[in-house]
Formats: C-alpha cells, sequence, structure tokens
C-alpha cells in the first residue's frame, strides 16, 4: 500500500486544476436552483489532546466566529481510539459536541482507523454496536449517519450499516487535511476547495442534487484532529464564501446549518439510498476502489 500513499500524495499536492469556467448556459441553469448552504462535517475525532486540543477549537470557533455564530455541524467519531474518543479527555469533548448542538455519527469504535470491510461479519457486528451505544450513552439514541473509514464500503458493510440504522454520507468538497492519508498542512486550500466546488456546480446546475428546506446542501468534509485545519476554521469559513462567489453560486442567507433538526434532514437527504449508486469520492479514492472489486 506505501506506493499507493506517494501517488495519494503526489496527487494531492500537484494536481489541482483551475475552476471549470463558468458558461452562460450553466449561469441560466443556475438561476432556477436554490441557493446552497454548506453542511460541514469533521471526521476522526474527538482530539484526546490535553494540550490547545484542535476539536474543542473547532467546536468554539463554529460557536464563534465573525461570518456566522452557532454553526452546527457534523462529527463522525472514533468513539473507542485511545487517542480519541476512548480517552476520557475525548469521552467529554463529544459530550460538549452534543451539548453545543453538534451531530455526534458514527466512524470507528475500533482501537485504530480500521476499514470496516477489513473485519469479519462477528467483529463488524460487535464494533457496530459498540459505537451505536457509545454514542447513544452521550445523545439518548443510536447514531443514524456512518461515514465509512477511507470512504469504503461493499454490499456487506453497507447491508450492517443498514441494520443499525445508520446511513452511509460521503462528501462533496474535501479539505484533503486527513492526517492518516492525507497533509497536516494544506497550502493549496483555496485552489483546492474552488476547483472541487466548481465541478460541483456543474452538477448543482443541472438540478442532480436535492433541495431541502429551500436550500441545496454541500457536504464539506475536514477533519477536526488536524492542528492545522483548527488554527485555519475560520479561514476555511470564509474560503468556502469566496468559492461560492468565485464560481457564481448563490449561497443562503445562513450559508451554513445553525439549526440542529435542519442540518440532520440535509445530511440524510444526501446519505447514499443503493450501495450500487456510483459515488464520488474525495482525492483519488475512487481510483484507488474502483481497483478493488466492489
Ligand atoms: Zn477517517
Amino acid at each position: 500500500m506505501n506506493y499507493l500513499i506517494v501517488i495519494l500524495s503526489m496527487l494531492l499536492s500537484g494536481c489541482i486544476g483551475a475552476p471549470i469556467a463558468l458558461t452562460p448556459q450553466t449561469e441560466q441553469r443556475l438561476q432556477a436552483q436554490a441557493p446552497i448552504r454548506f453542511l460541514l462535517t469533521f471526521d476522526d475525532g474527538p482530539s484526546a489532546s490535553g494540550y490547545n486540543n484542535p476539536s474543542r477549537s473547532v467546536v468554539a470557533d463554529l460557536a464563534n466566529n465573525p461570518i456566522l455564530p452557532g454553526i452546527k455541524a457534523v462529527f463522525f467519531l472514533q468513539t473507542e481510539a485511545s487517542r480519541s474518543g476512548g480517552s476520557s479527555r475525548g469521552h467529554k469533548t463529544m459530550e460538549r459536541e452534543y451539548a453545543a448542538g453538534h451531530i455526534l455519527a458514527f466512524h470507528t469504535a475500533t482501537a485504530f482507523h480500521t476499514n470496516h470491510r477489513w473485519l469479519n461479519d462477528a467483529e463488524l457486528e460487535s464494533t457496530l454496536t459498540q459505537g451505536a451505544a457509545d454514542i447513544a450513552a452521550i445523545t439518548g439514541s443510536p447514531p443514524n449517519l456512518v461515514r465509512p473509514p477511507f470512504w469504503n464500503y461493499d454490499k456487506r458493510t453497507f447491508a450492517a450499516y443498514q441494520r443499525h440504522g445508520m446511513h452511509v454520507l460521503l462528501t462533496d468538497l474535501s479539505a484533503n487535511d486527513g492526517k492518516i492519508w492525507g497533509f497536516n498542512g494544506s497550502p493549496r486550500r483555496r485552489a483546492n476547495l474552488y476547483r472541487q466546488l466548481s465541478v460541483l456546480r456543474e452538477h448543482i446546475a443541472l438540478g442532480e442534487l436535492p433541495t431541502v428546506d429551500g436550500v441545496i446542501p454541500v457536504v464539506v468534509t475536514f477533519h477536526d484532529i488536524n492542528r492545522y485545519t483548527a488554527r485555519h476554521m475560520q479561514e476555511y469559513l470564509q474560503i468556502l464564501l469566496d468559492s461560492a462567489r468565485i464560481n457564481g453560486m448563490k449561497t443562503a442567507a445562513e450559508p451554513f446549518y445553525t439549526d440542529t433538526a435542519q442540518l440532520q434532514r440535509a445530511a440524510l437527504a444526501r446519505t447514499v439510498k443503493d450501495v450500487n449508486e456510483p459515488v464520488h469520492l474525495p482525492g483519488v479514492w475512487n481510483w484507488v476502489w474502483d481497483a478493488d472489486t466492489r
């Protein structure tokens, strides 16, 4: 797998194209579409760090920032990893996230960031049961959203998620800031997000994305365990607004979610309904997993 990491790093760092140019036809089609609202999601947390905890810094910036105070997000958690939700500080951080109106969702309940496809049936069942119980212990109900580690699922793992009432939420845009497979720093964060939103805009213009509560939710993925991301969170909010503007897209009066119930409806509307649905994964993950058998 090491050669993949090298290729991945090369692709992530060097191959960000310019945004797709806005044609008059796309511009006209966009006018028939609802405005967009960014649906922020965070993977791999919570951080268990006792020093400038990046997850807590992200939560603070979502609550208080110059663009829109009180932003609510979805956190895809690692509930049992010792450097994450399996620690007492991590556990408290998840409680704070819930108390602040964020949605707690499932990512892993293993000691590491394990691909669910590598678990046998019994292990998979046990990890889903554990993760659901960990989250229900905080929120009072099991999570209904899951993001598969490494964006990777197959018929077996998808069916297991369904049995647990968990719906798979992928992403439209990715900050490519994963600590495990991406970079800590993201010097081309602006160009990267501009480009990704321009690609998505073409699909939105064709009416391919659902409108929920009067807006088109655009799912964005960050990693709250990444200190770089945490330090740049407010800047990222501005970059997203700038991305919409330079791509000729209308944002809603509230360009991010501030209402937990609306966030929940939007996230569920964007989940994968059928395991055979063709999906877009961030970075080069389609290329990695399509070489595999699904
Ligand atoms: Zn992850």
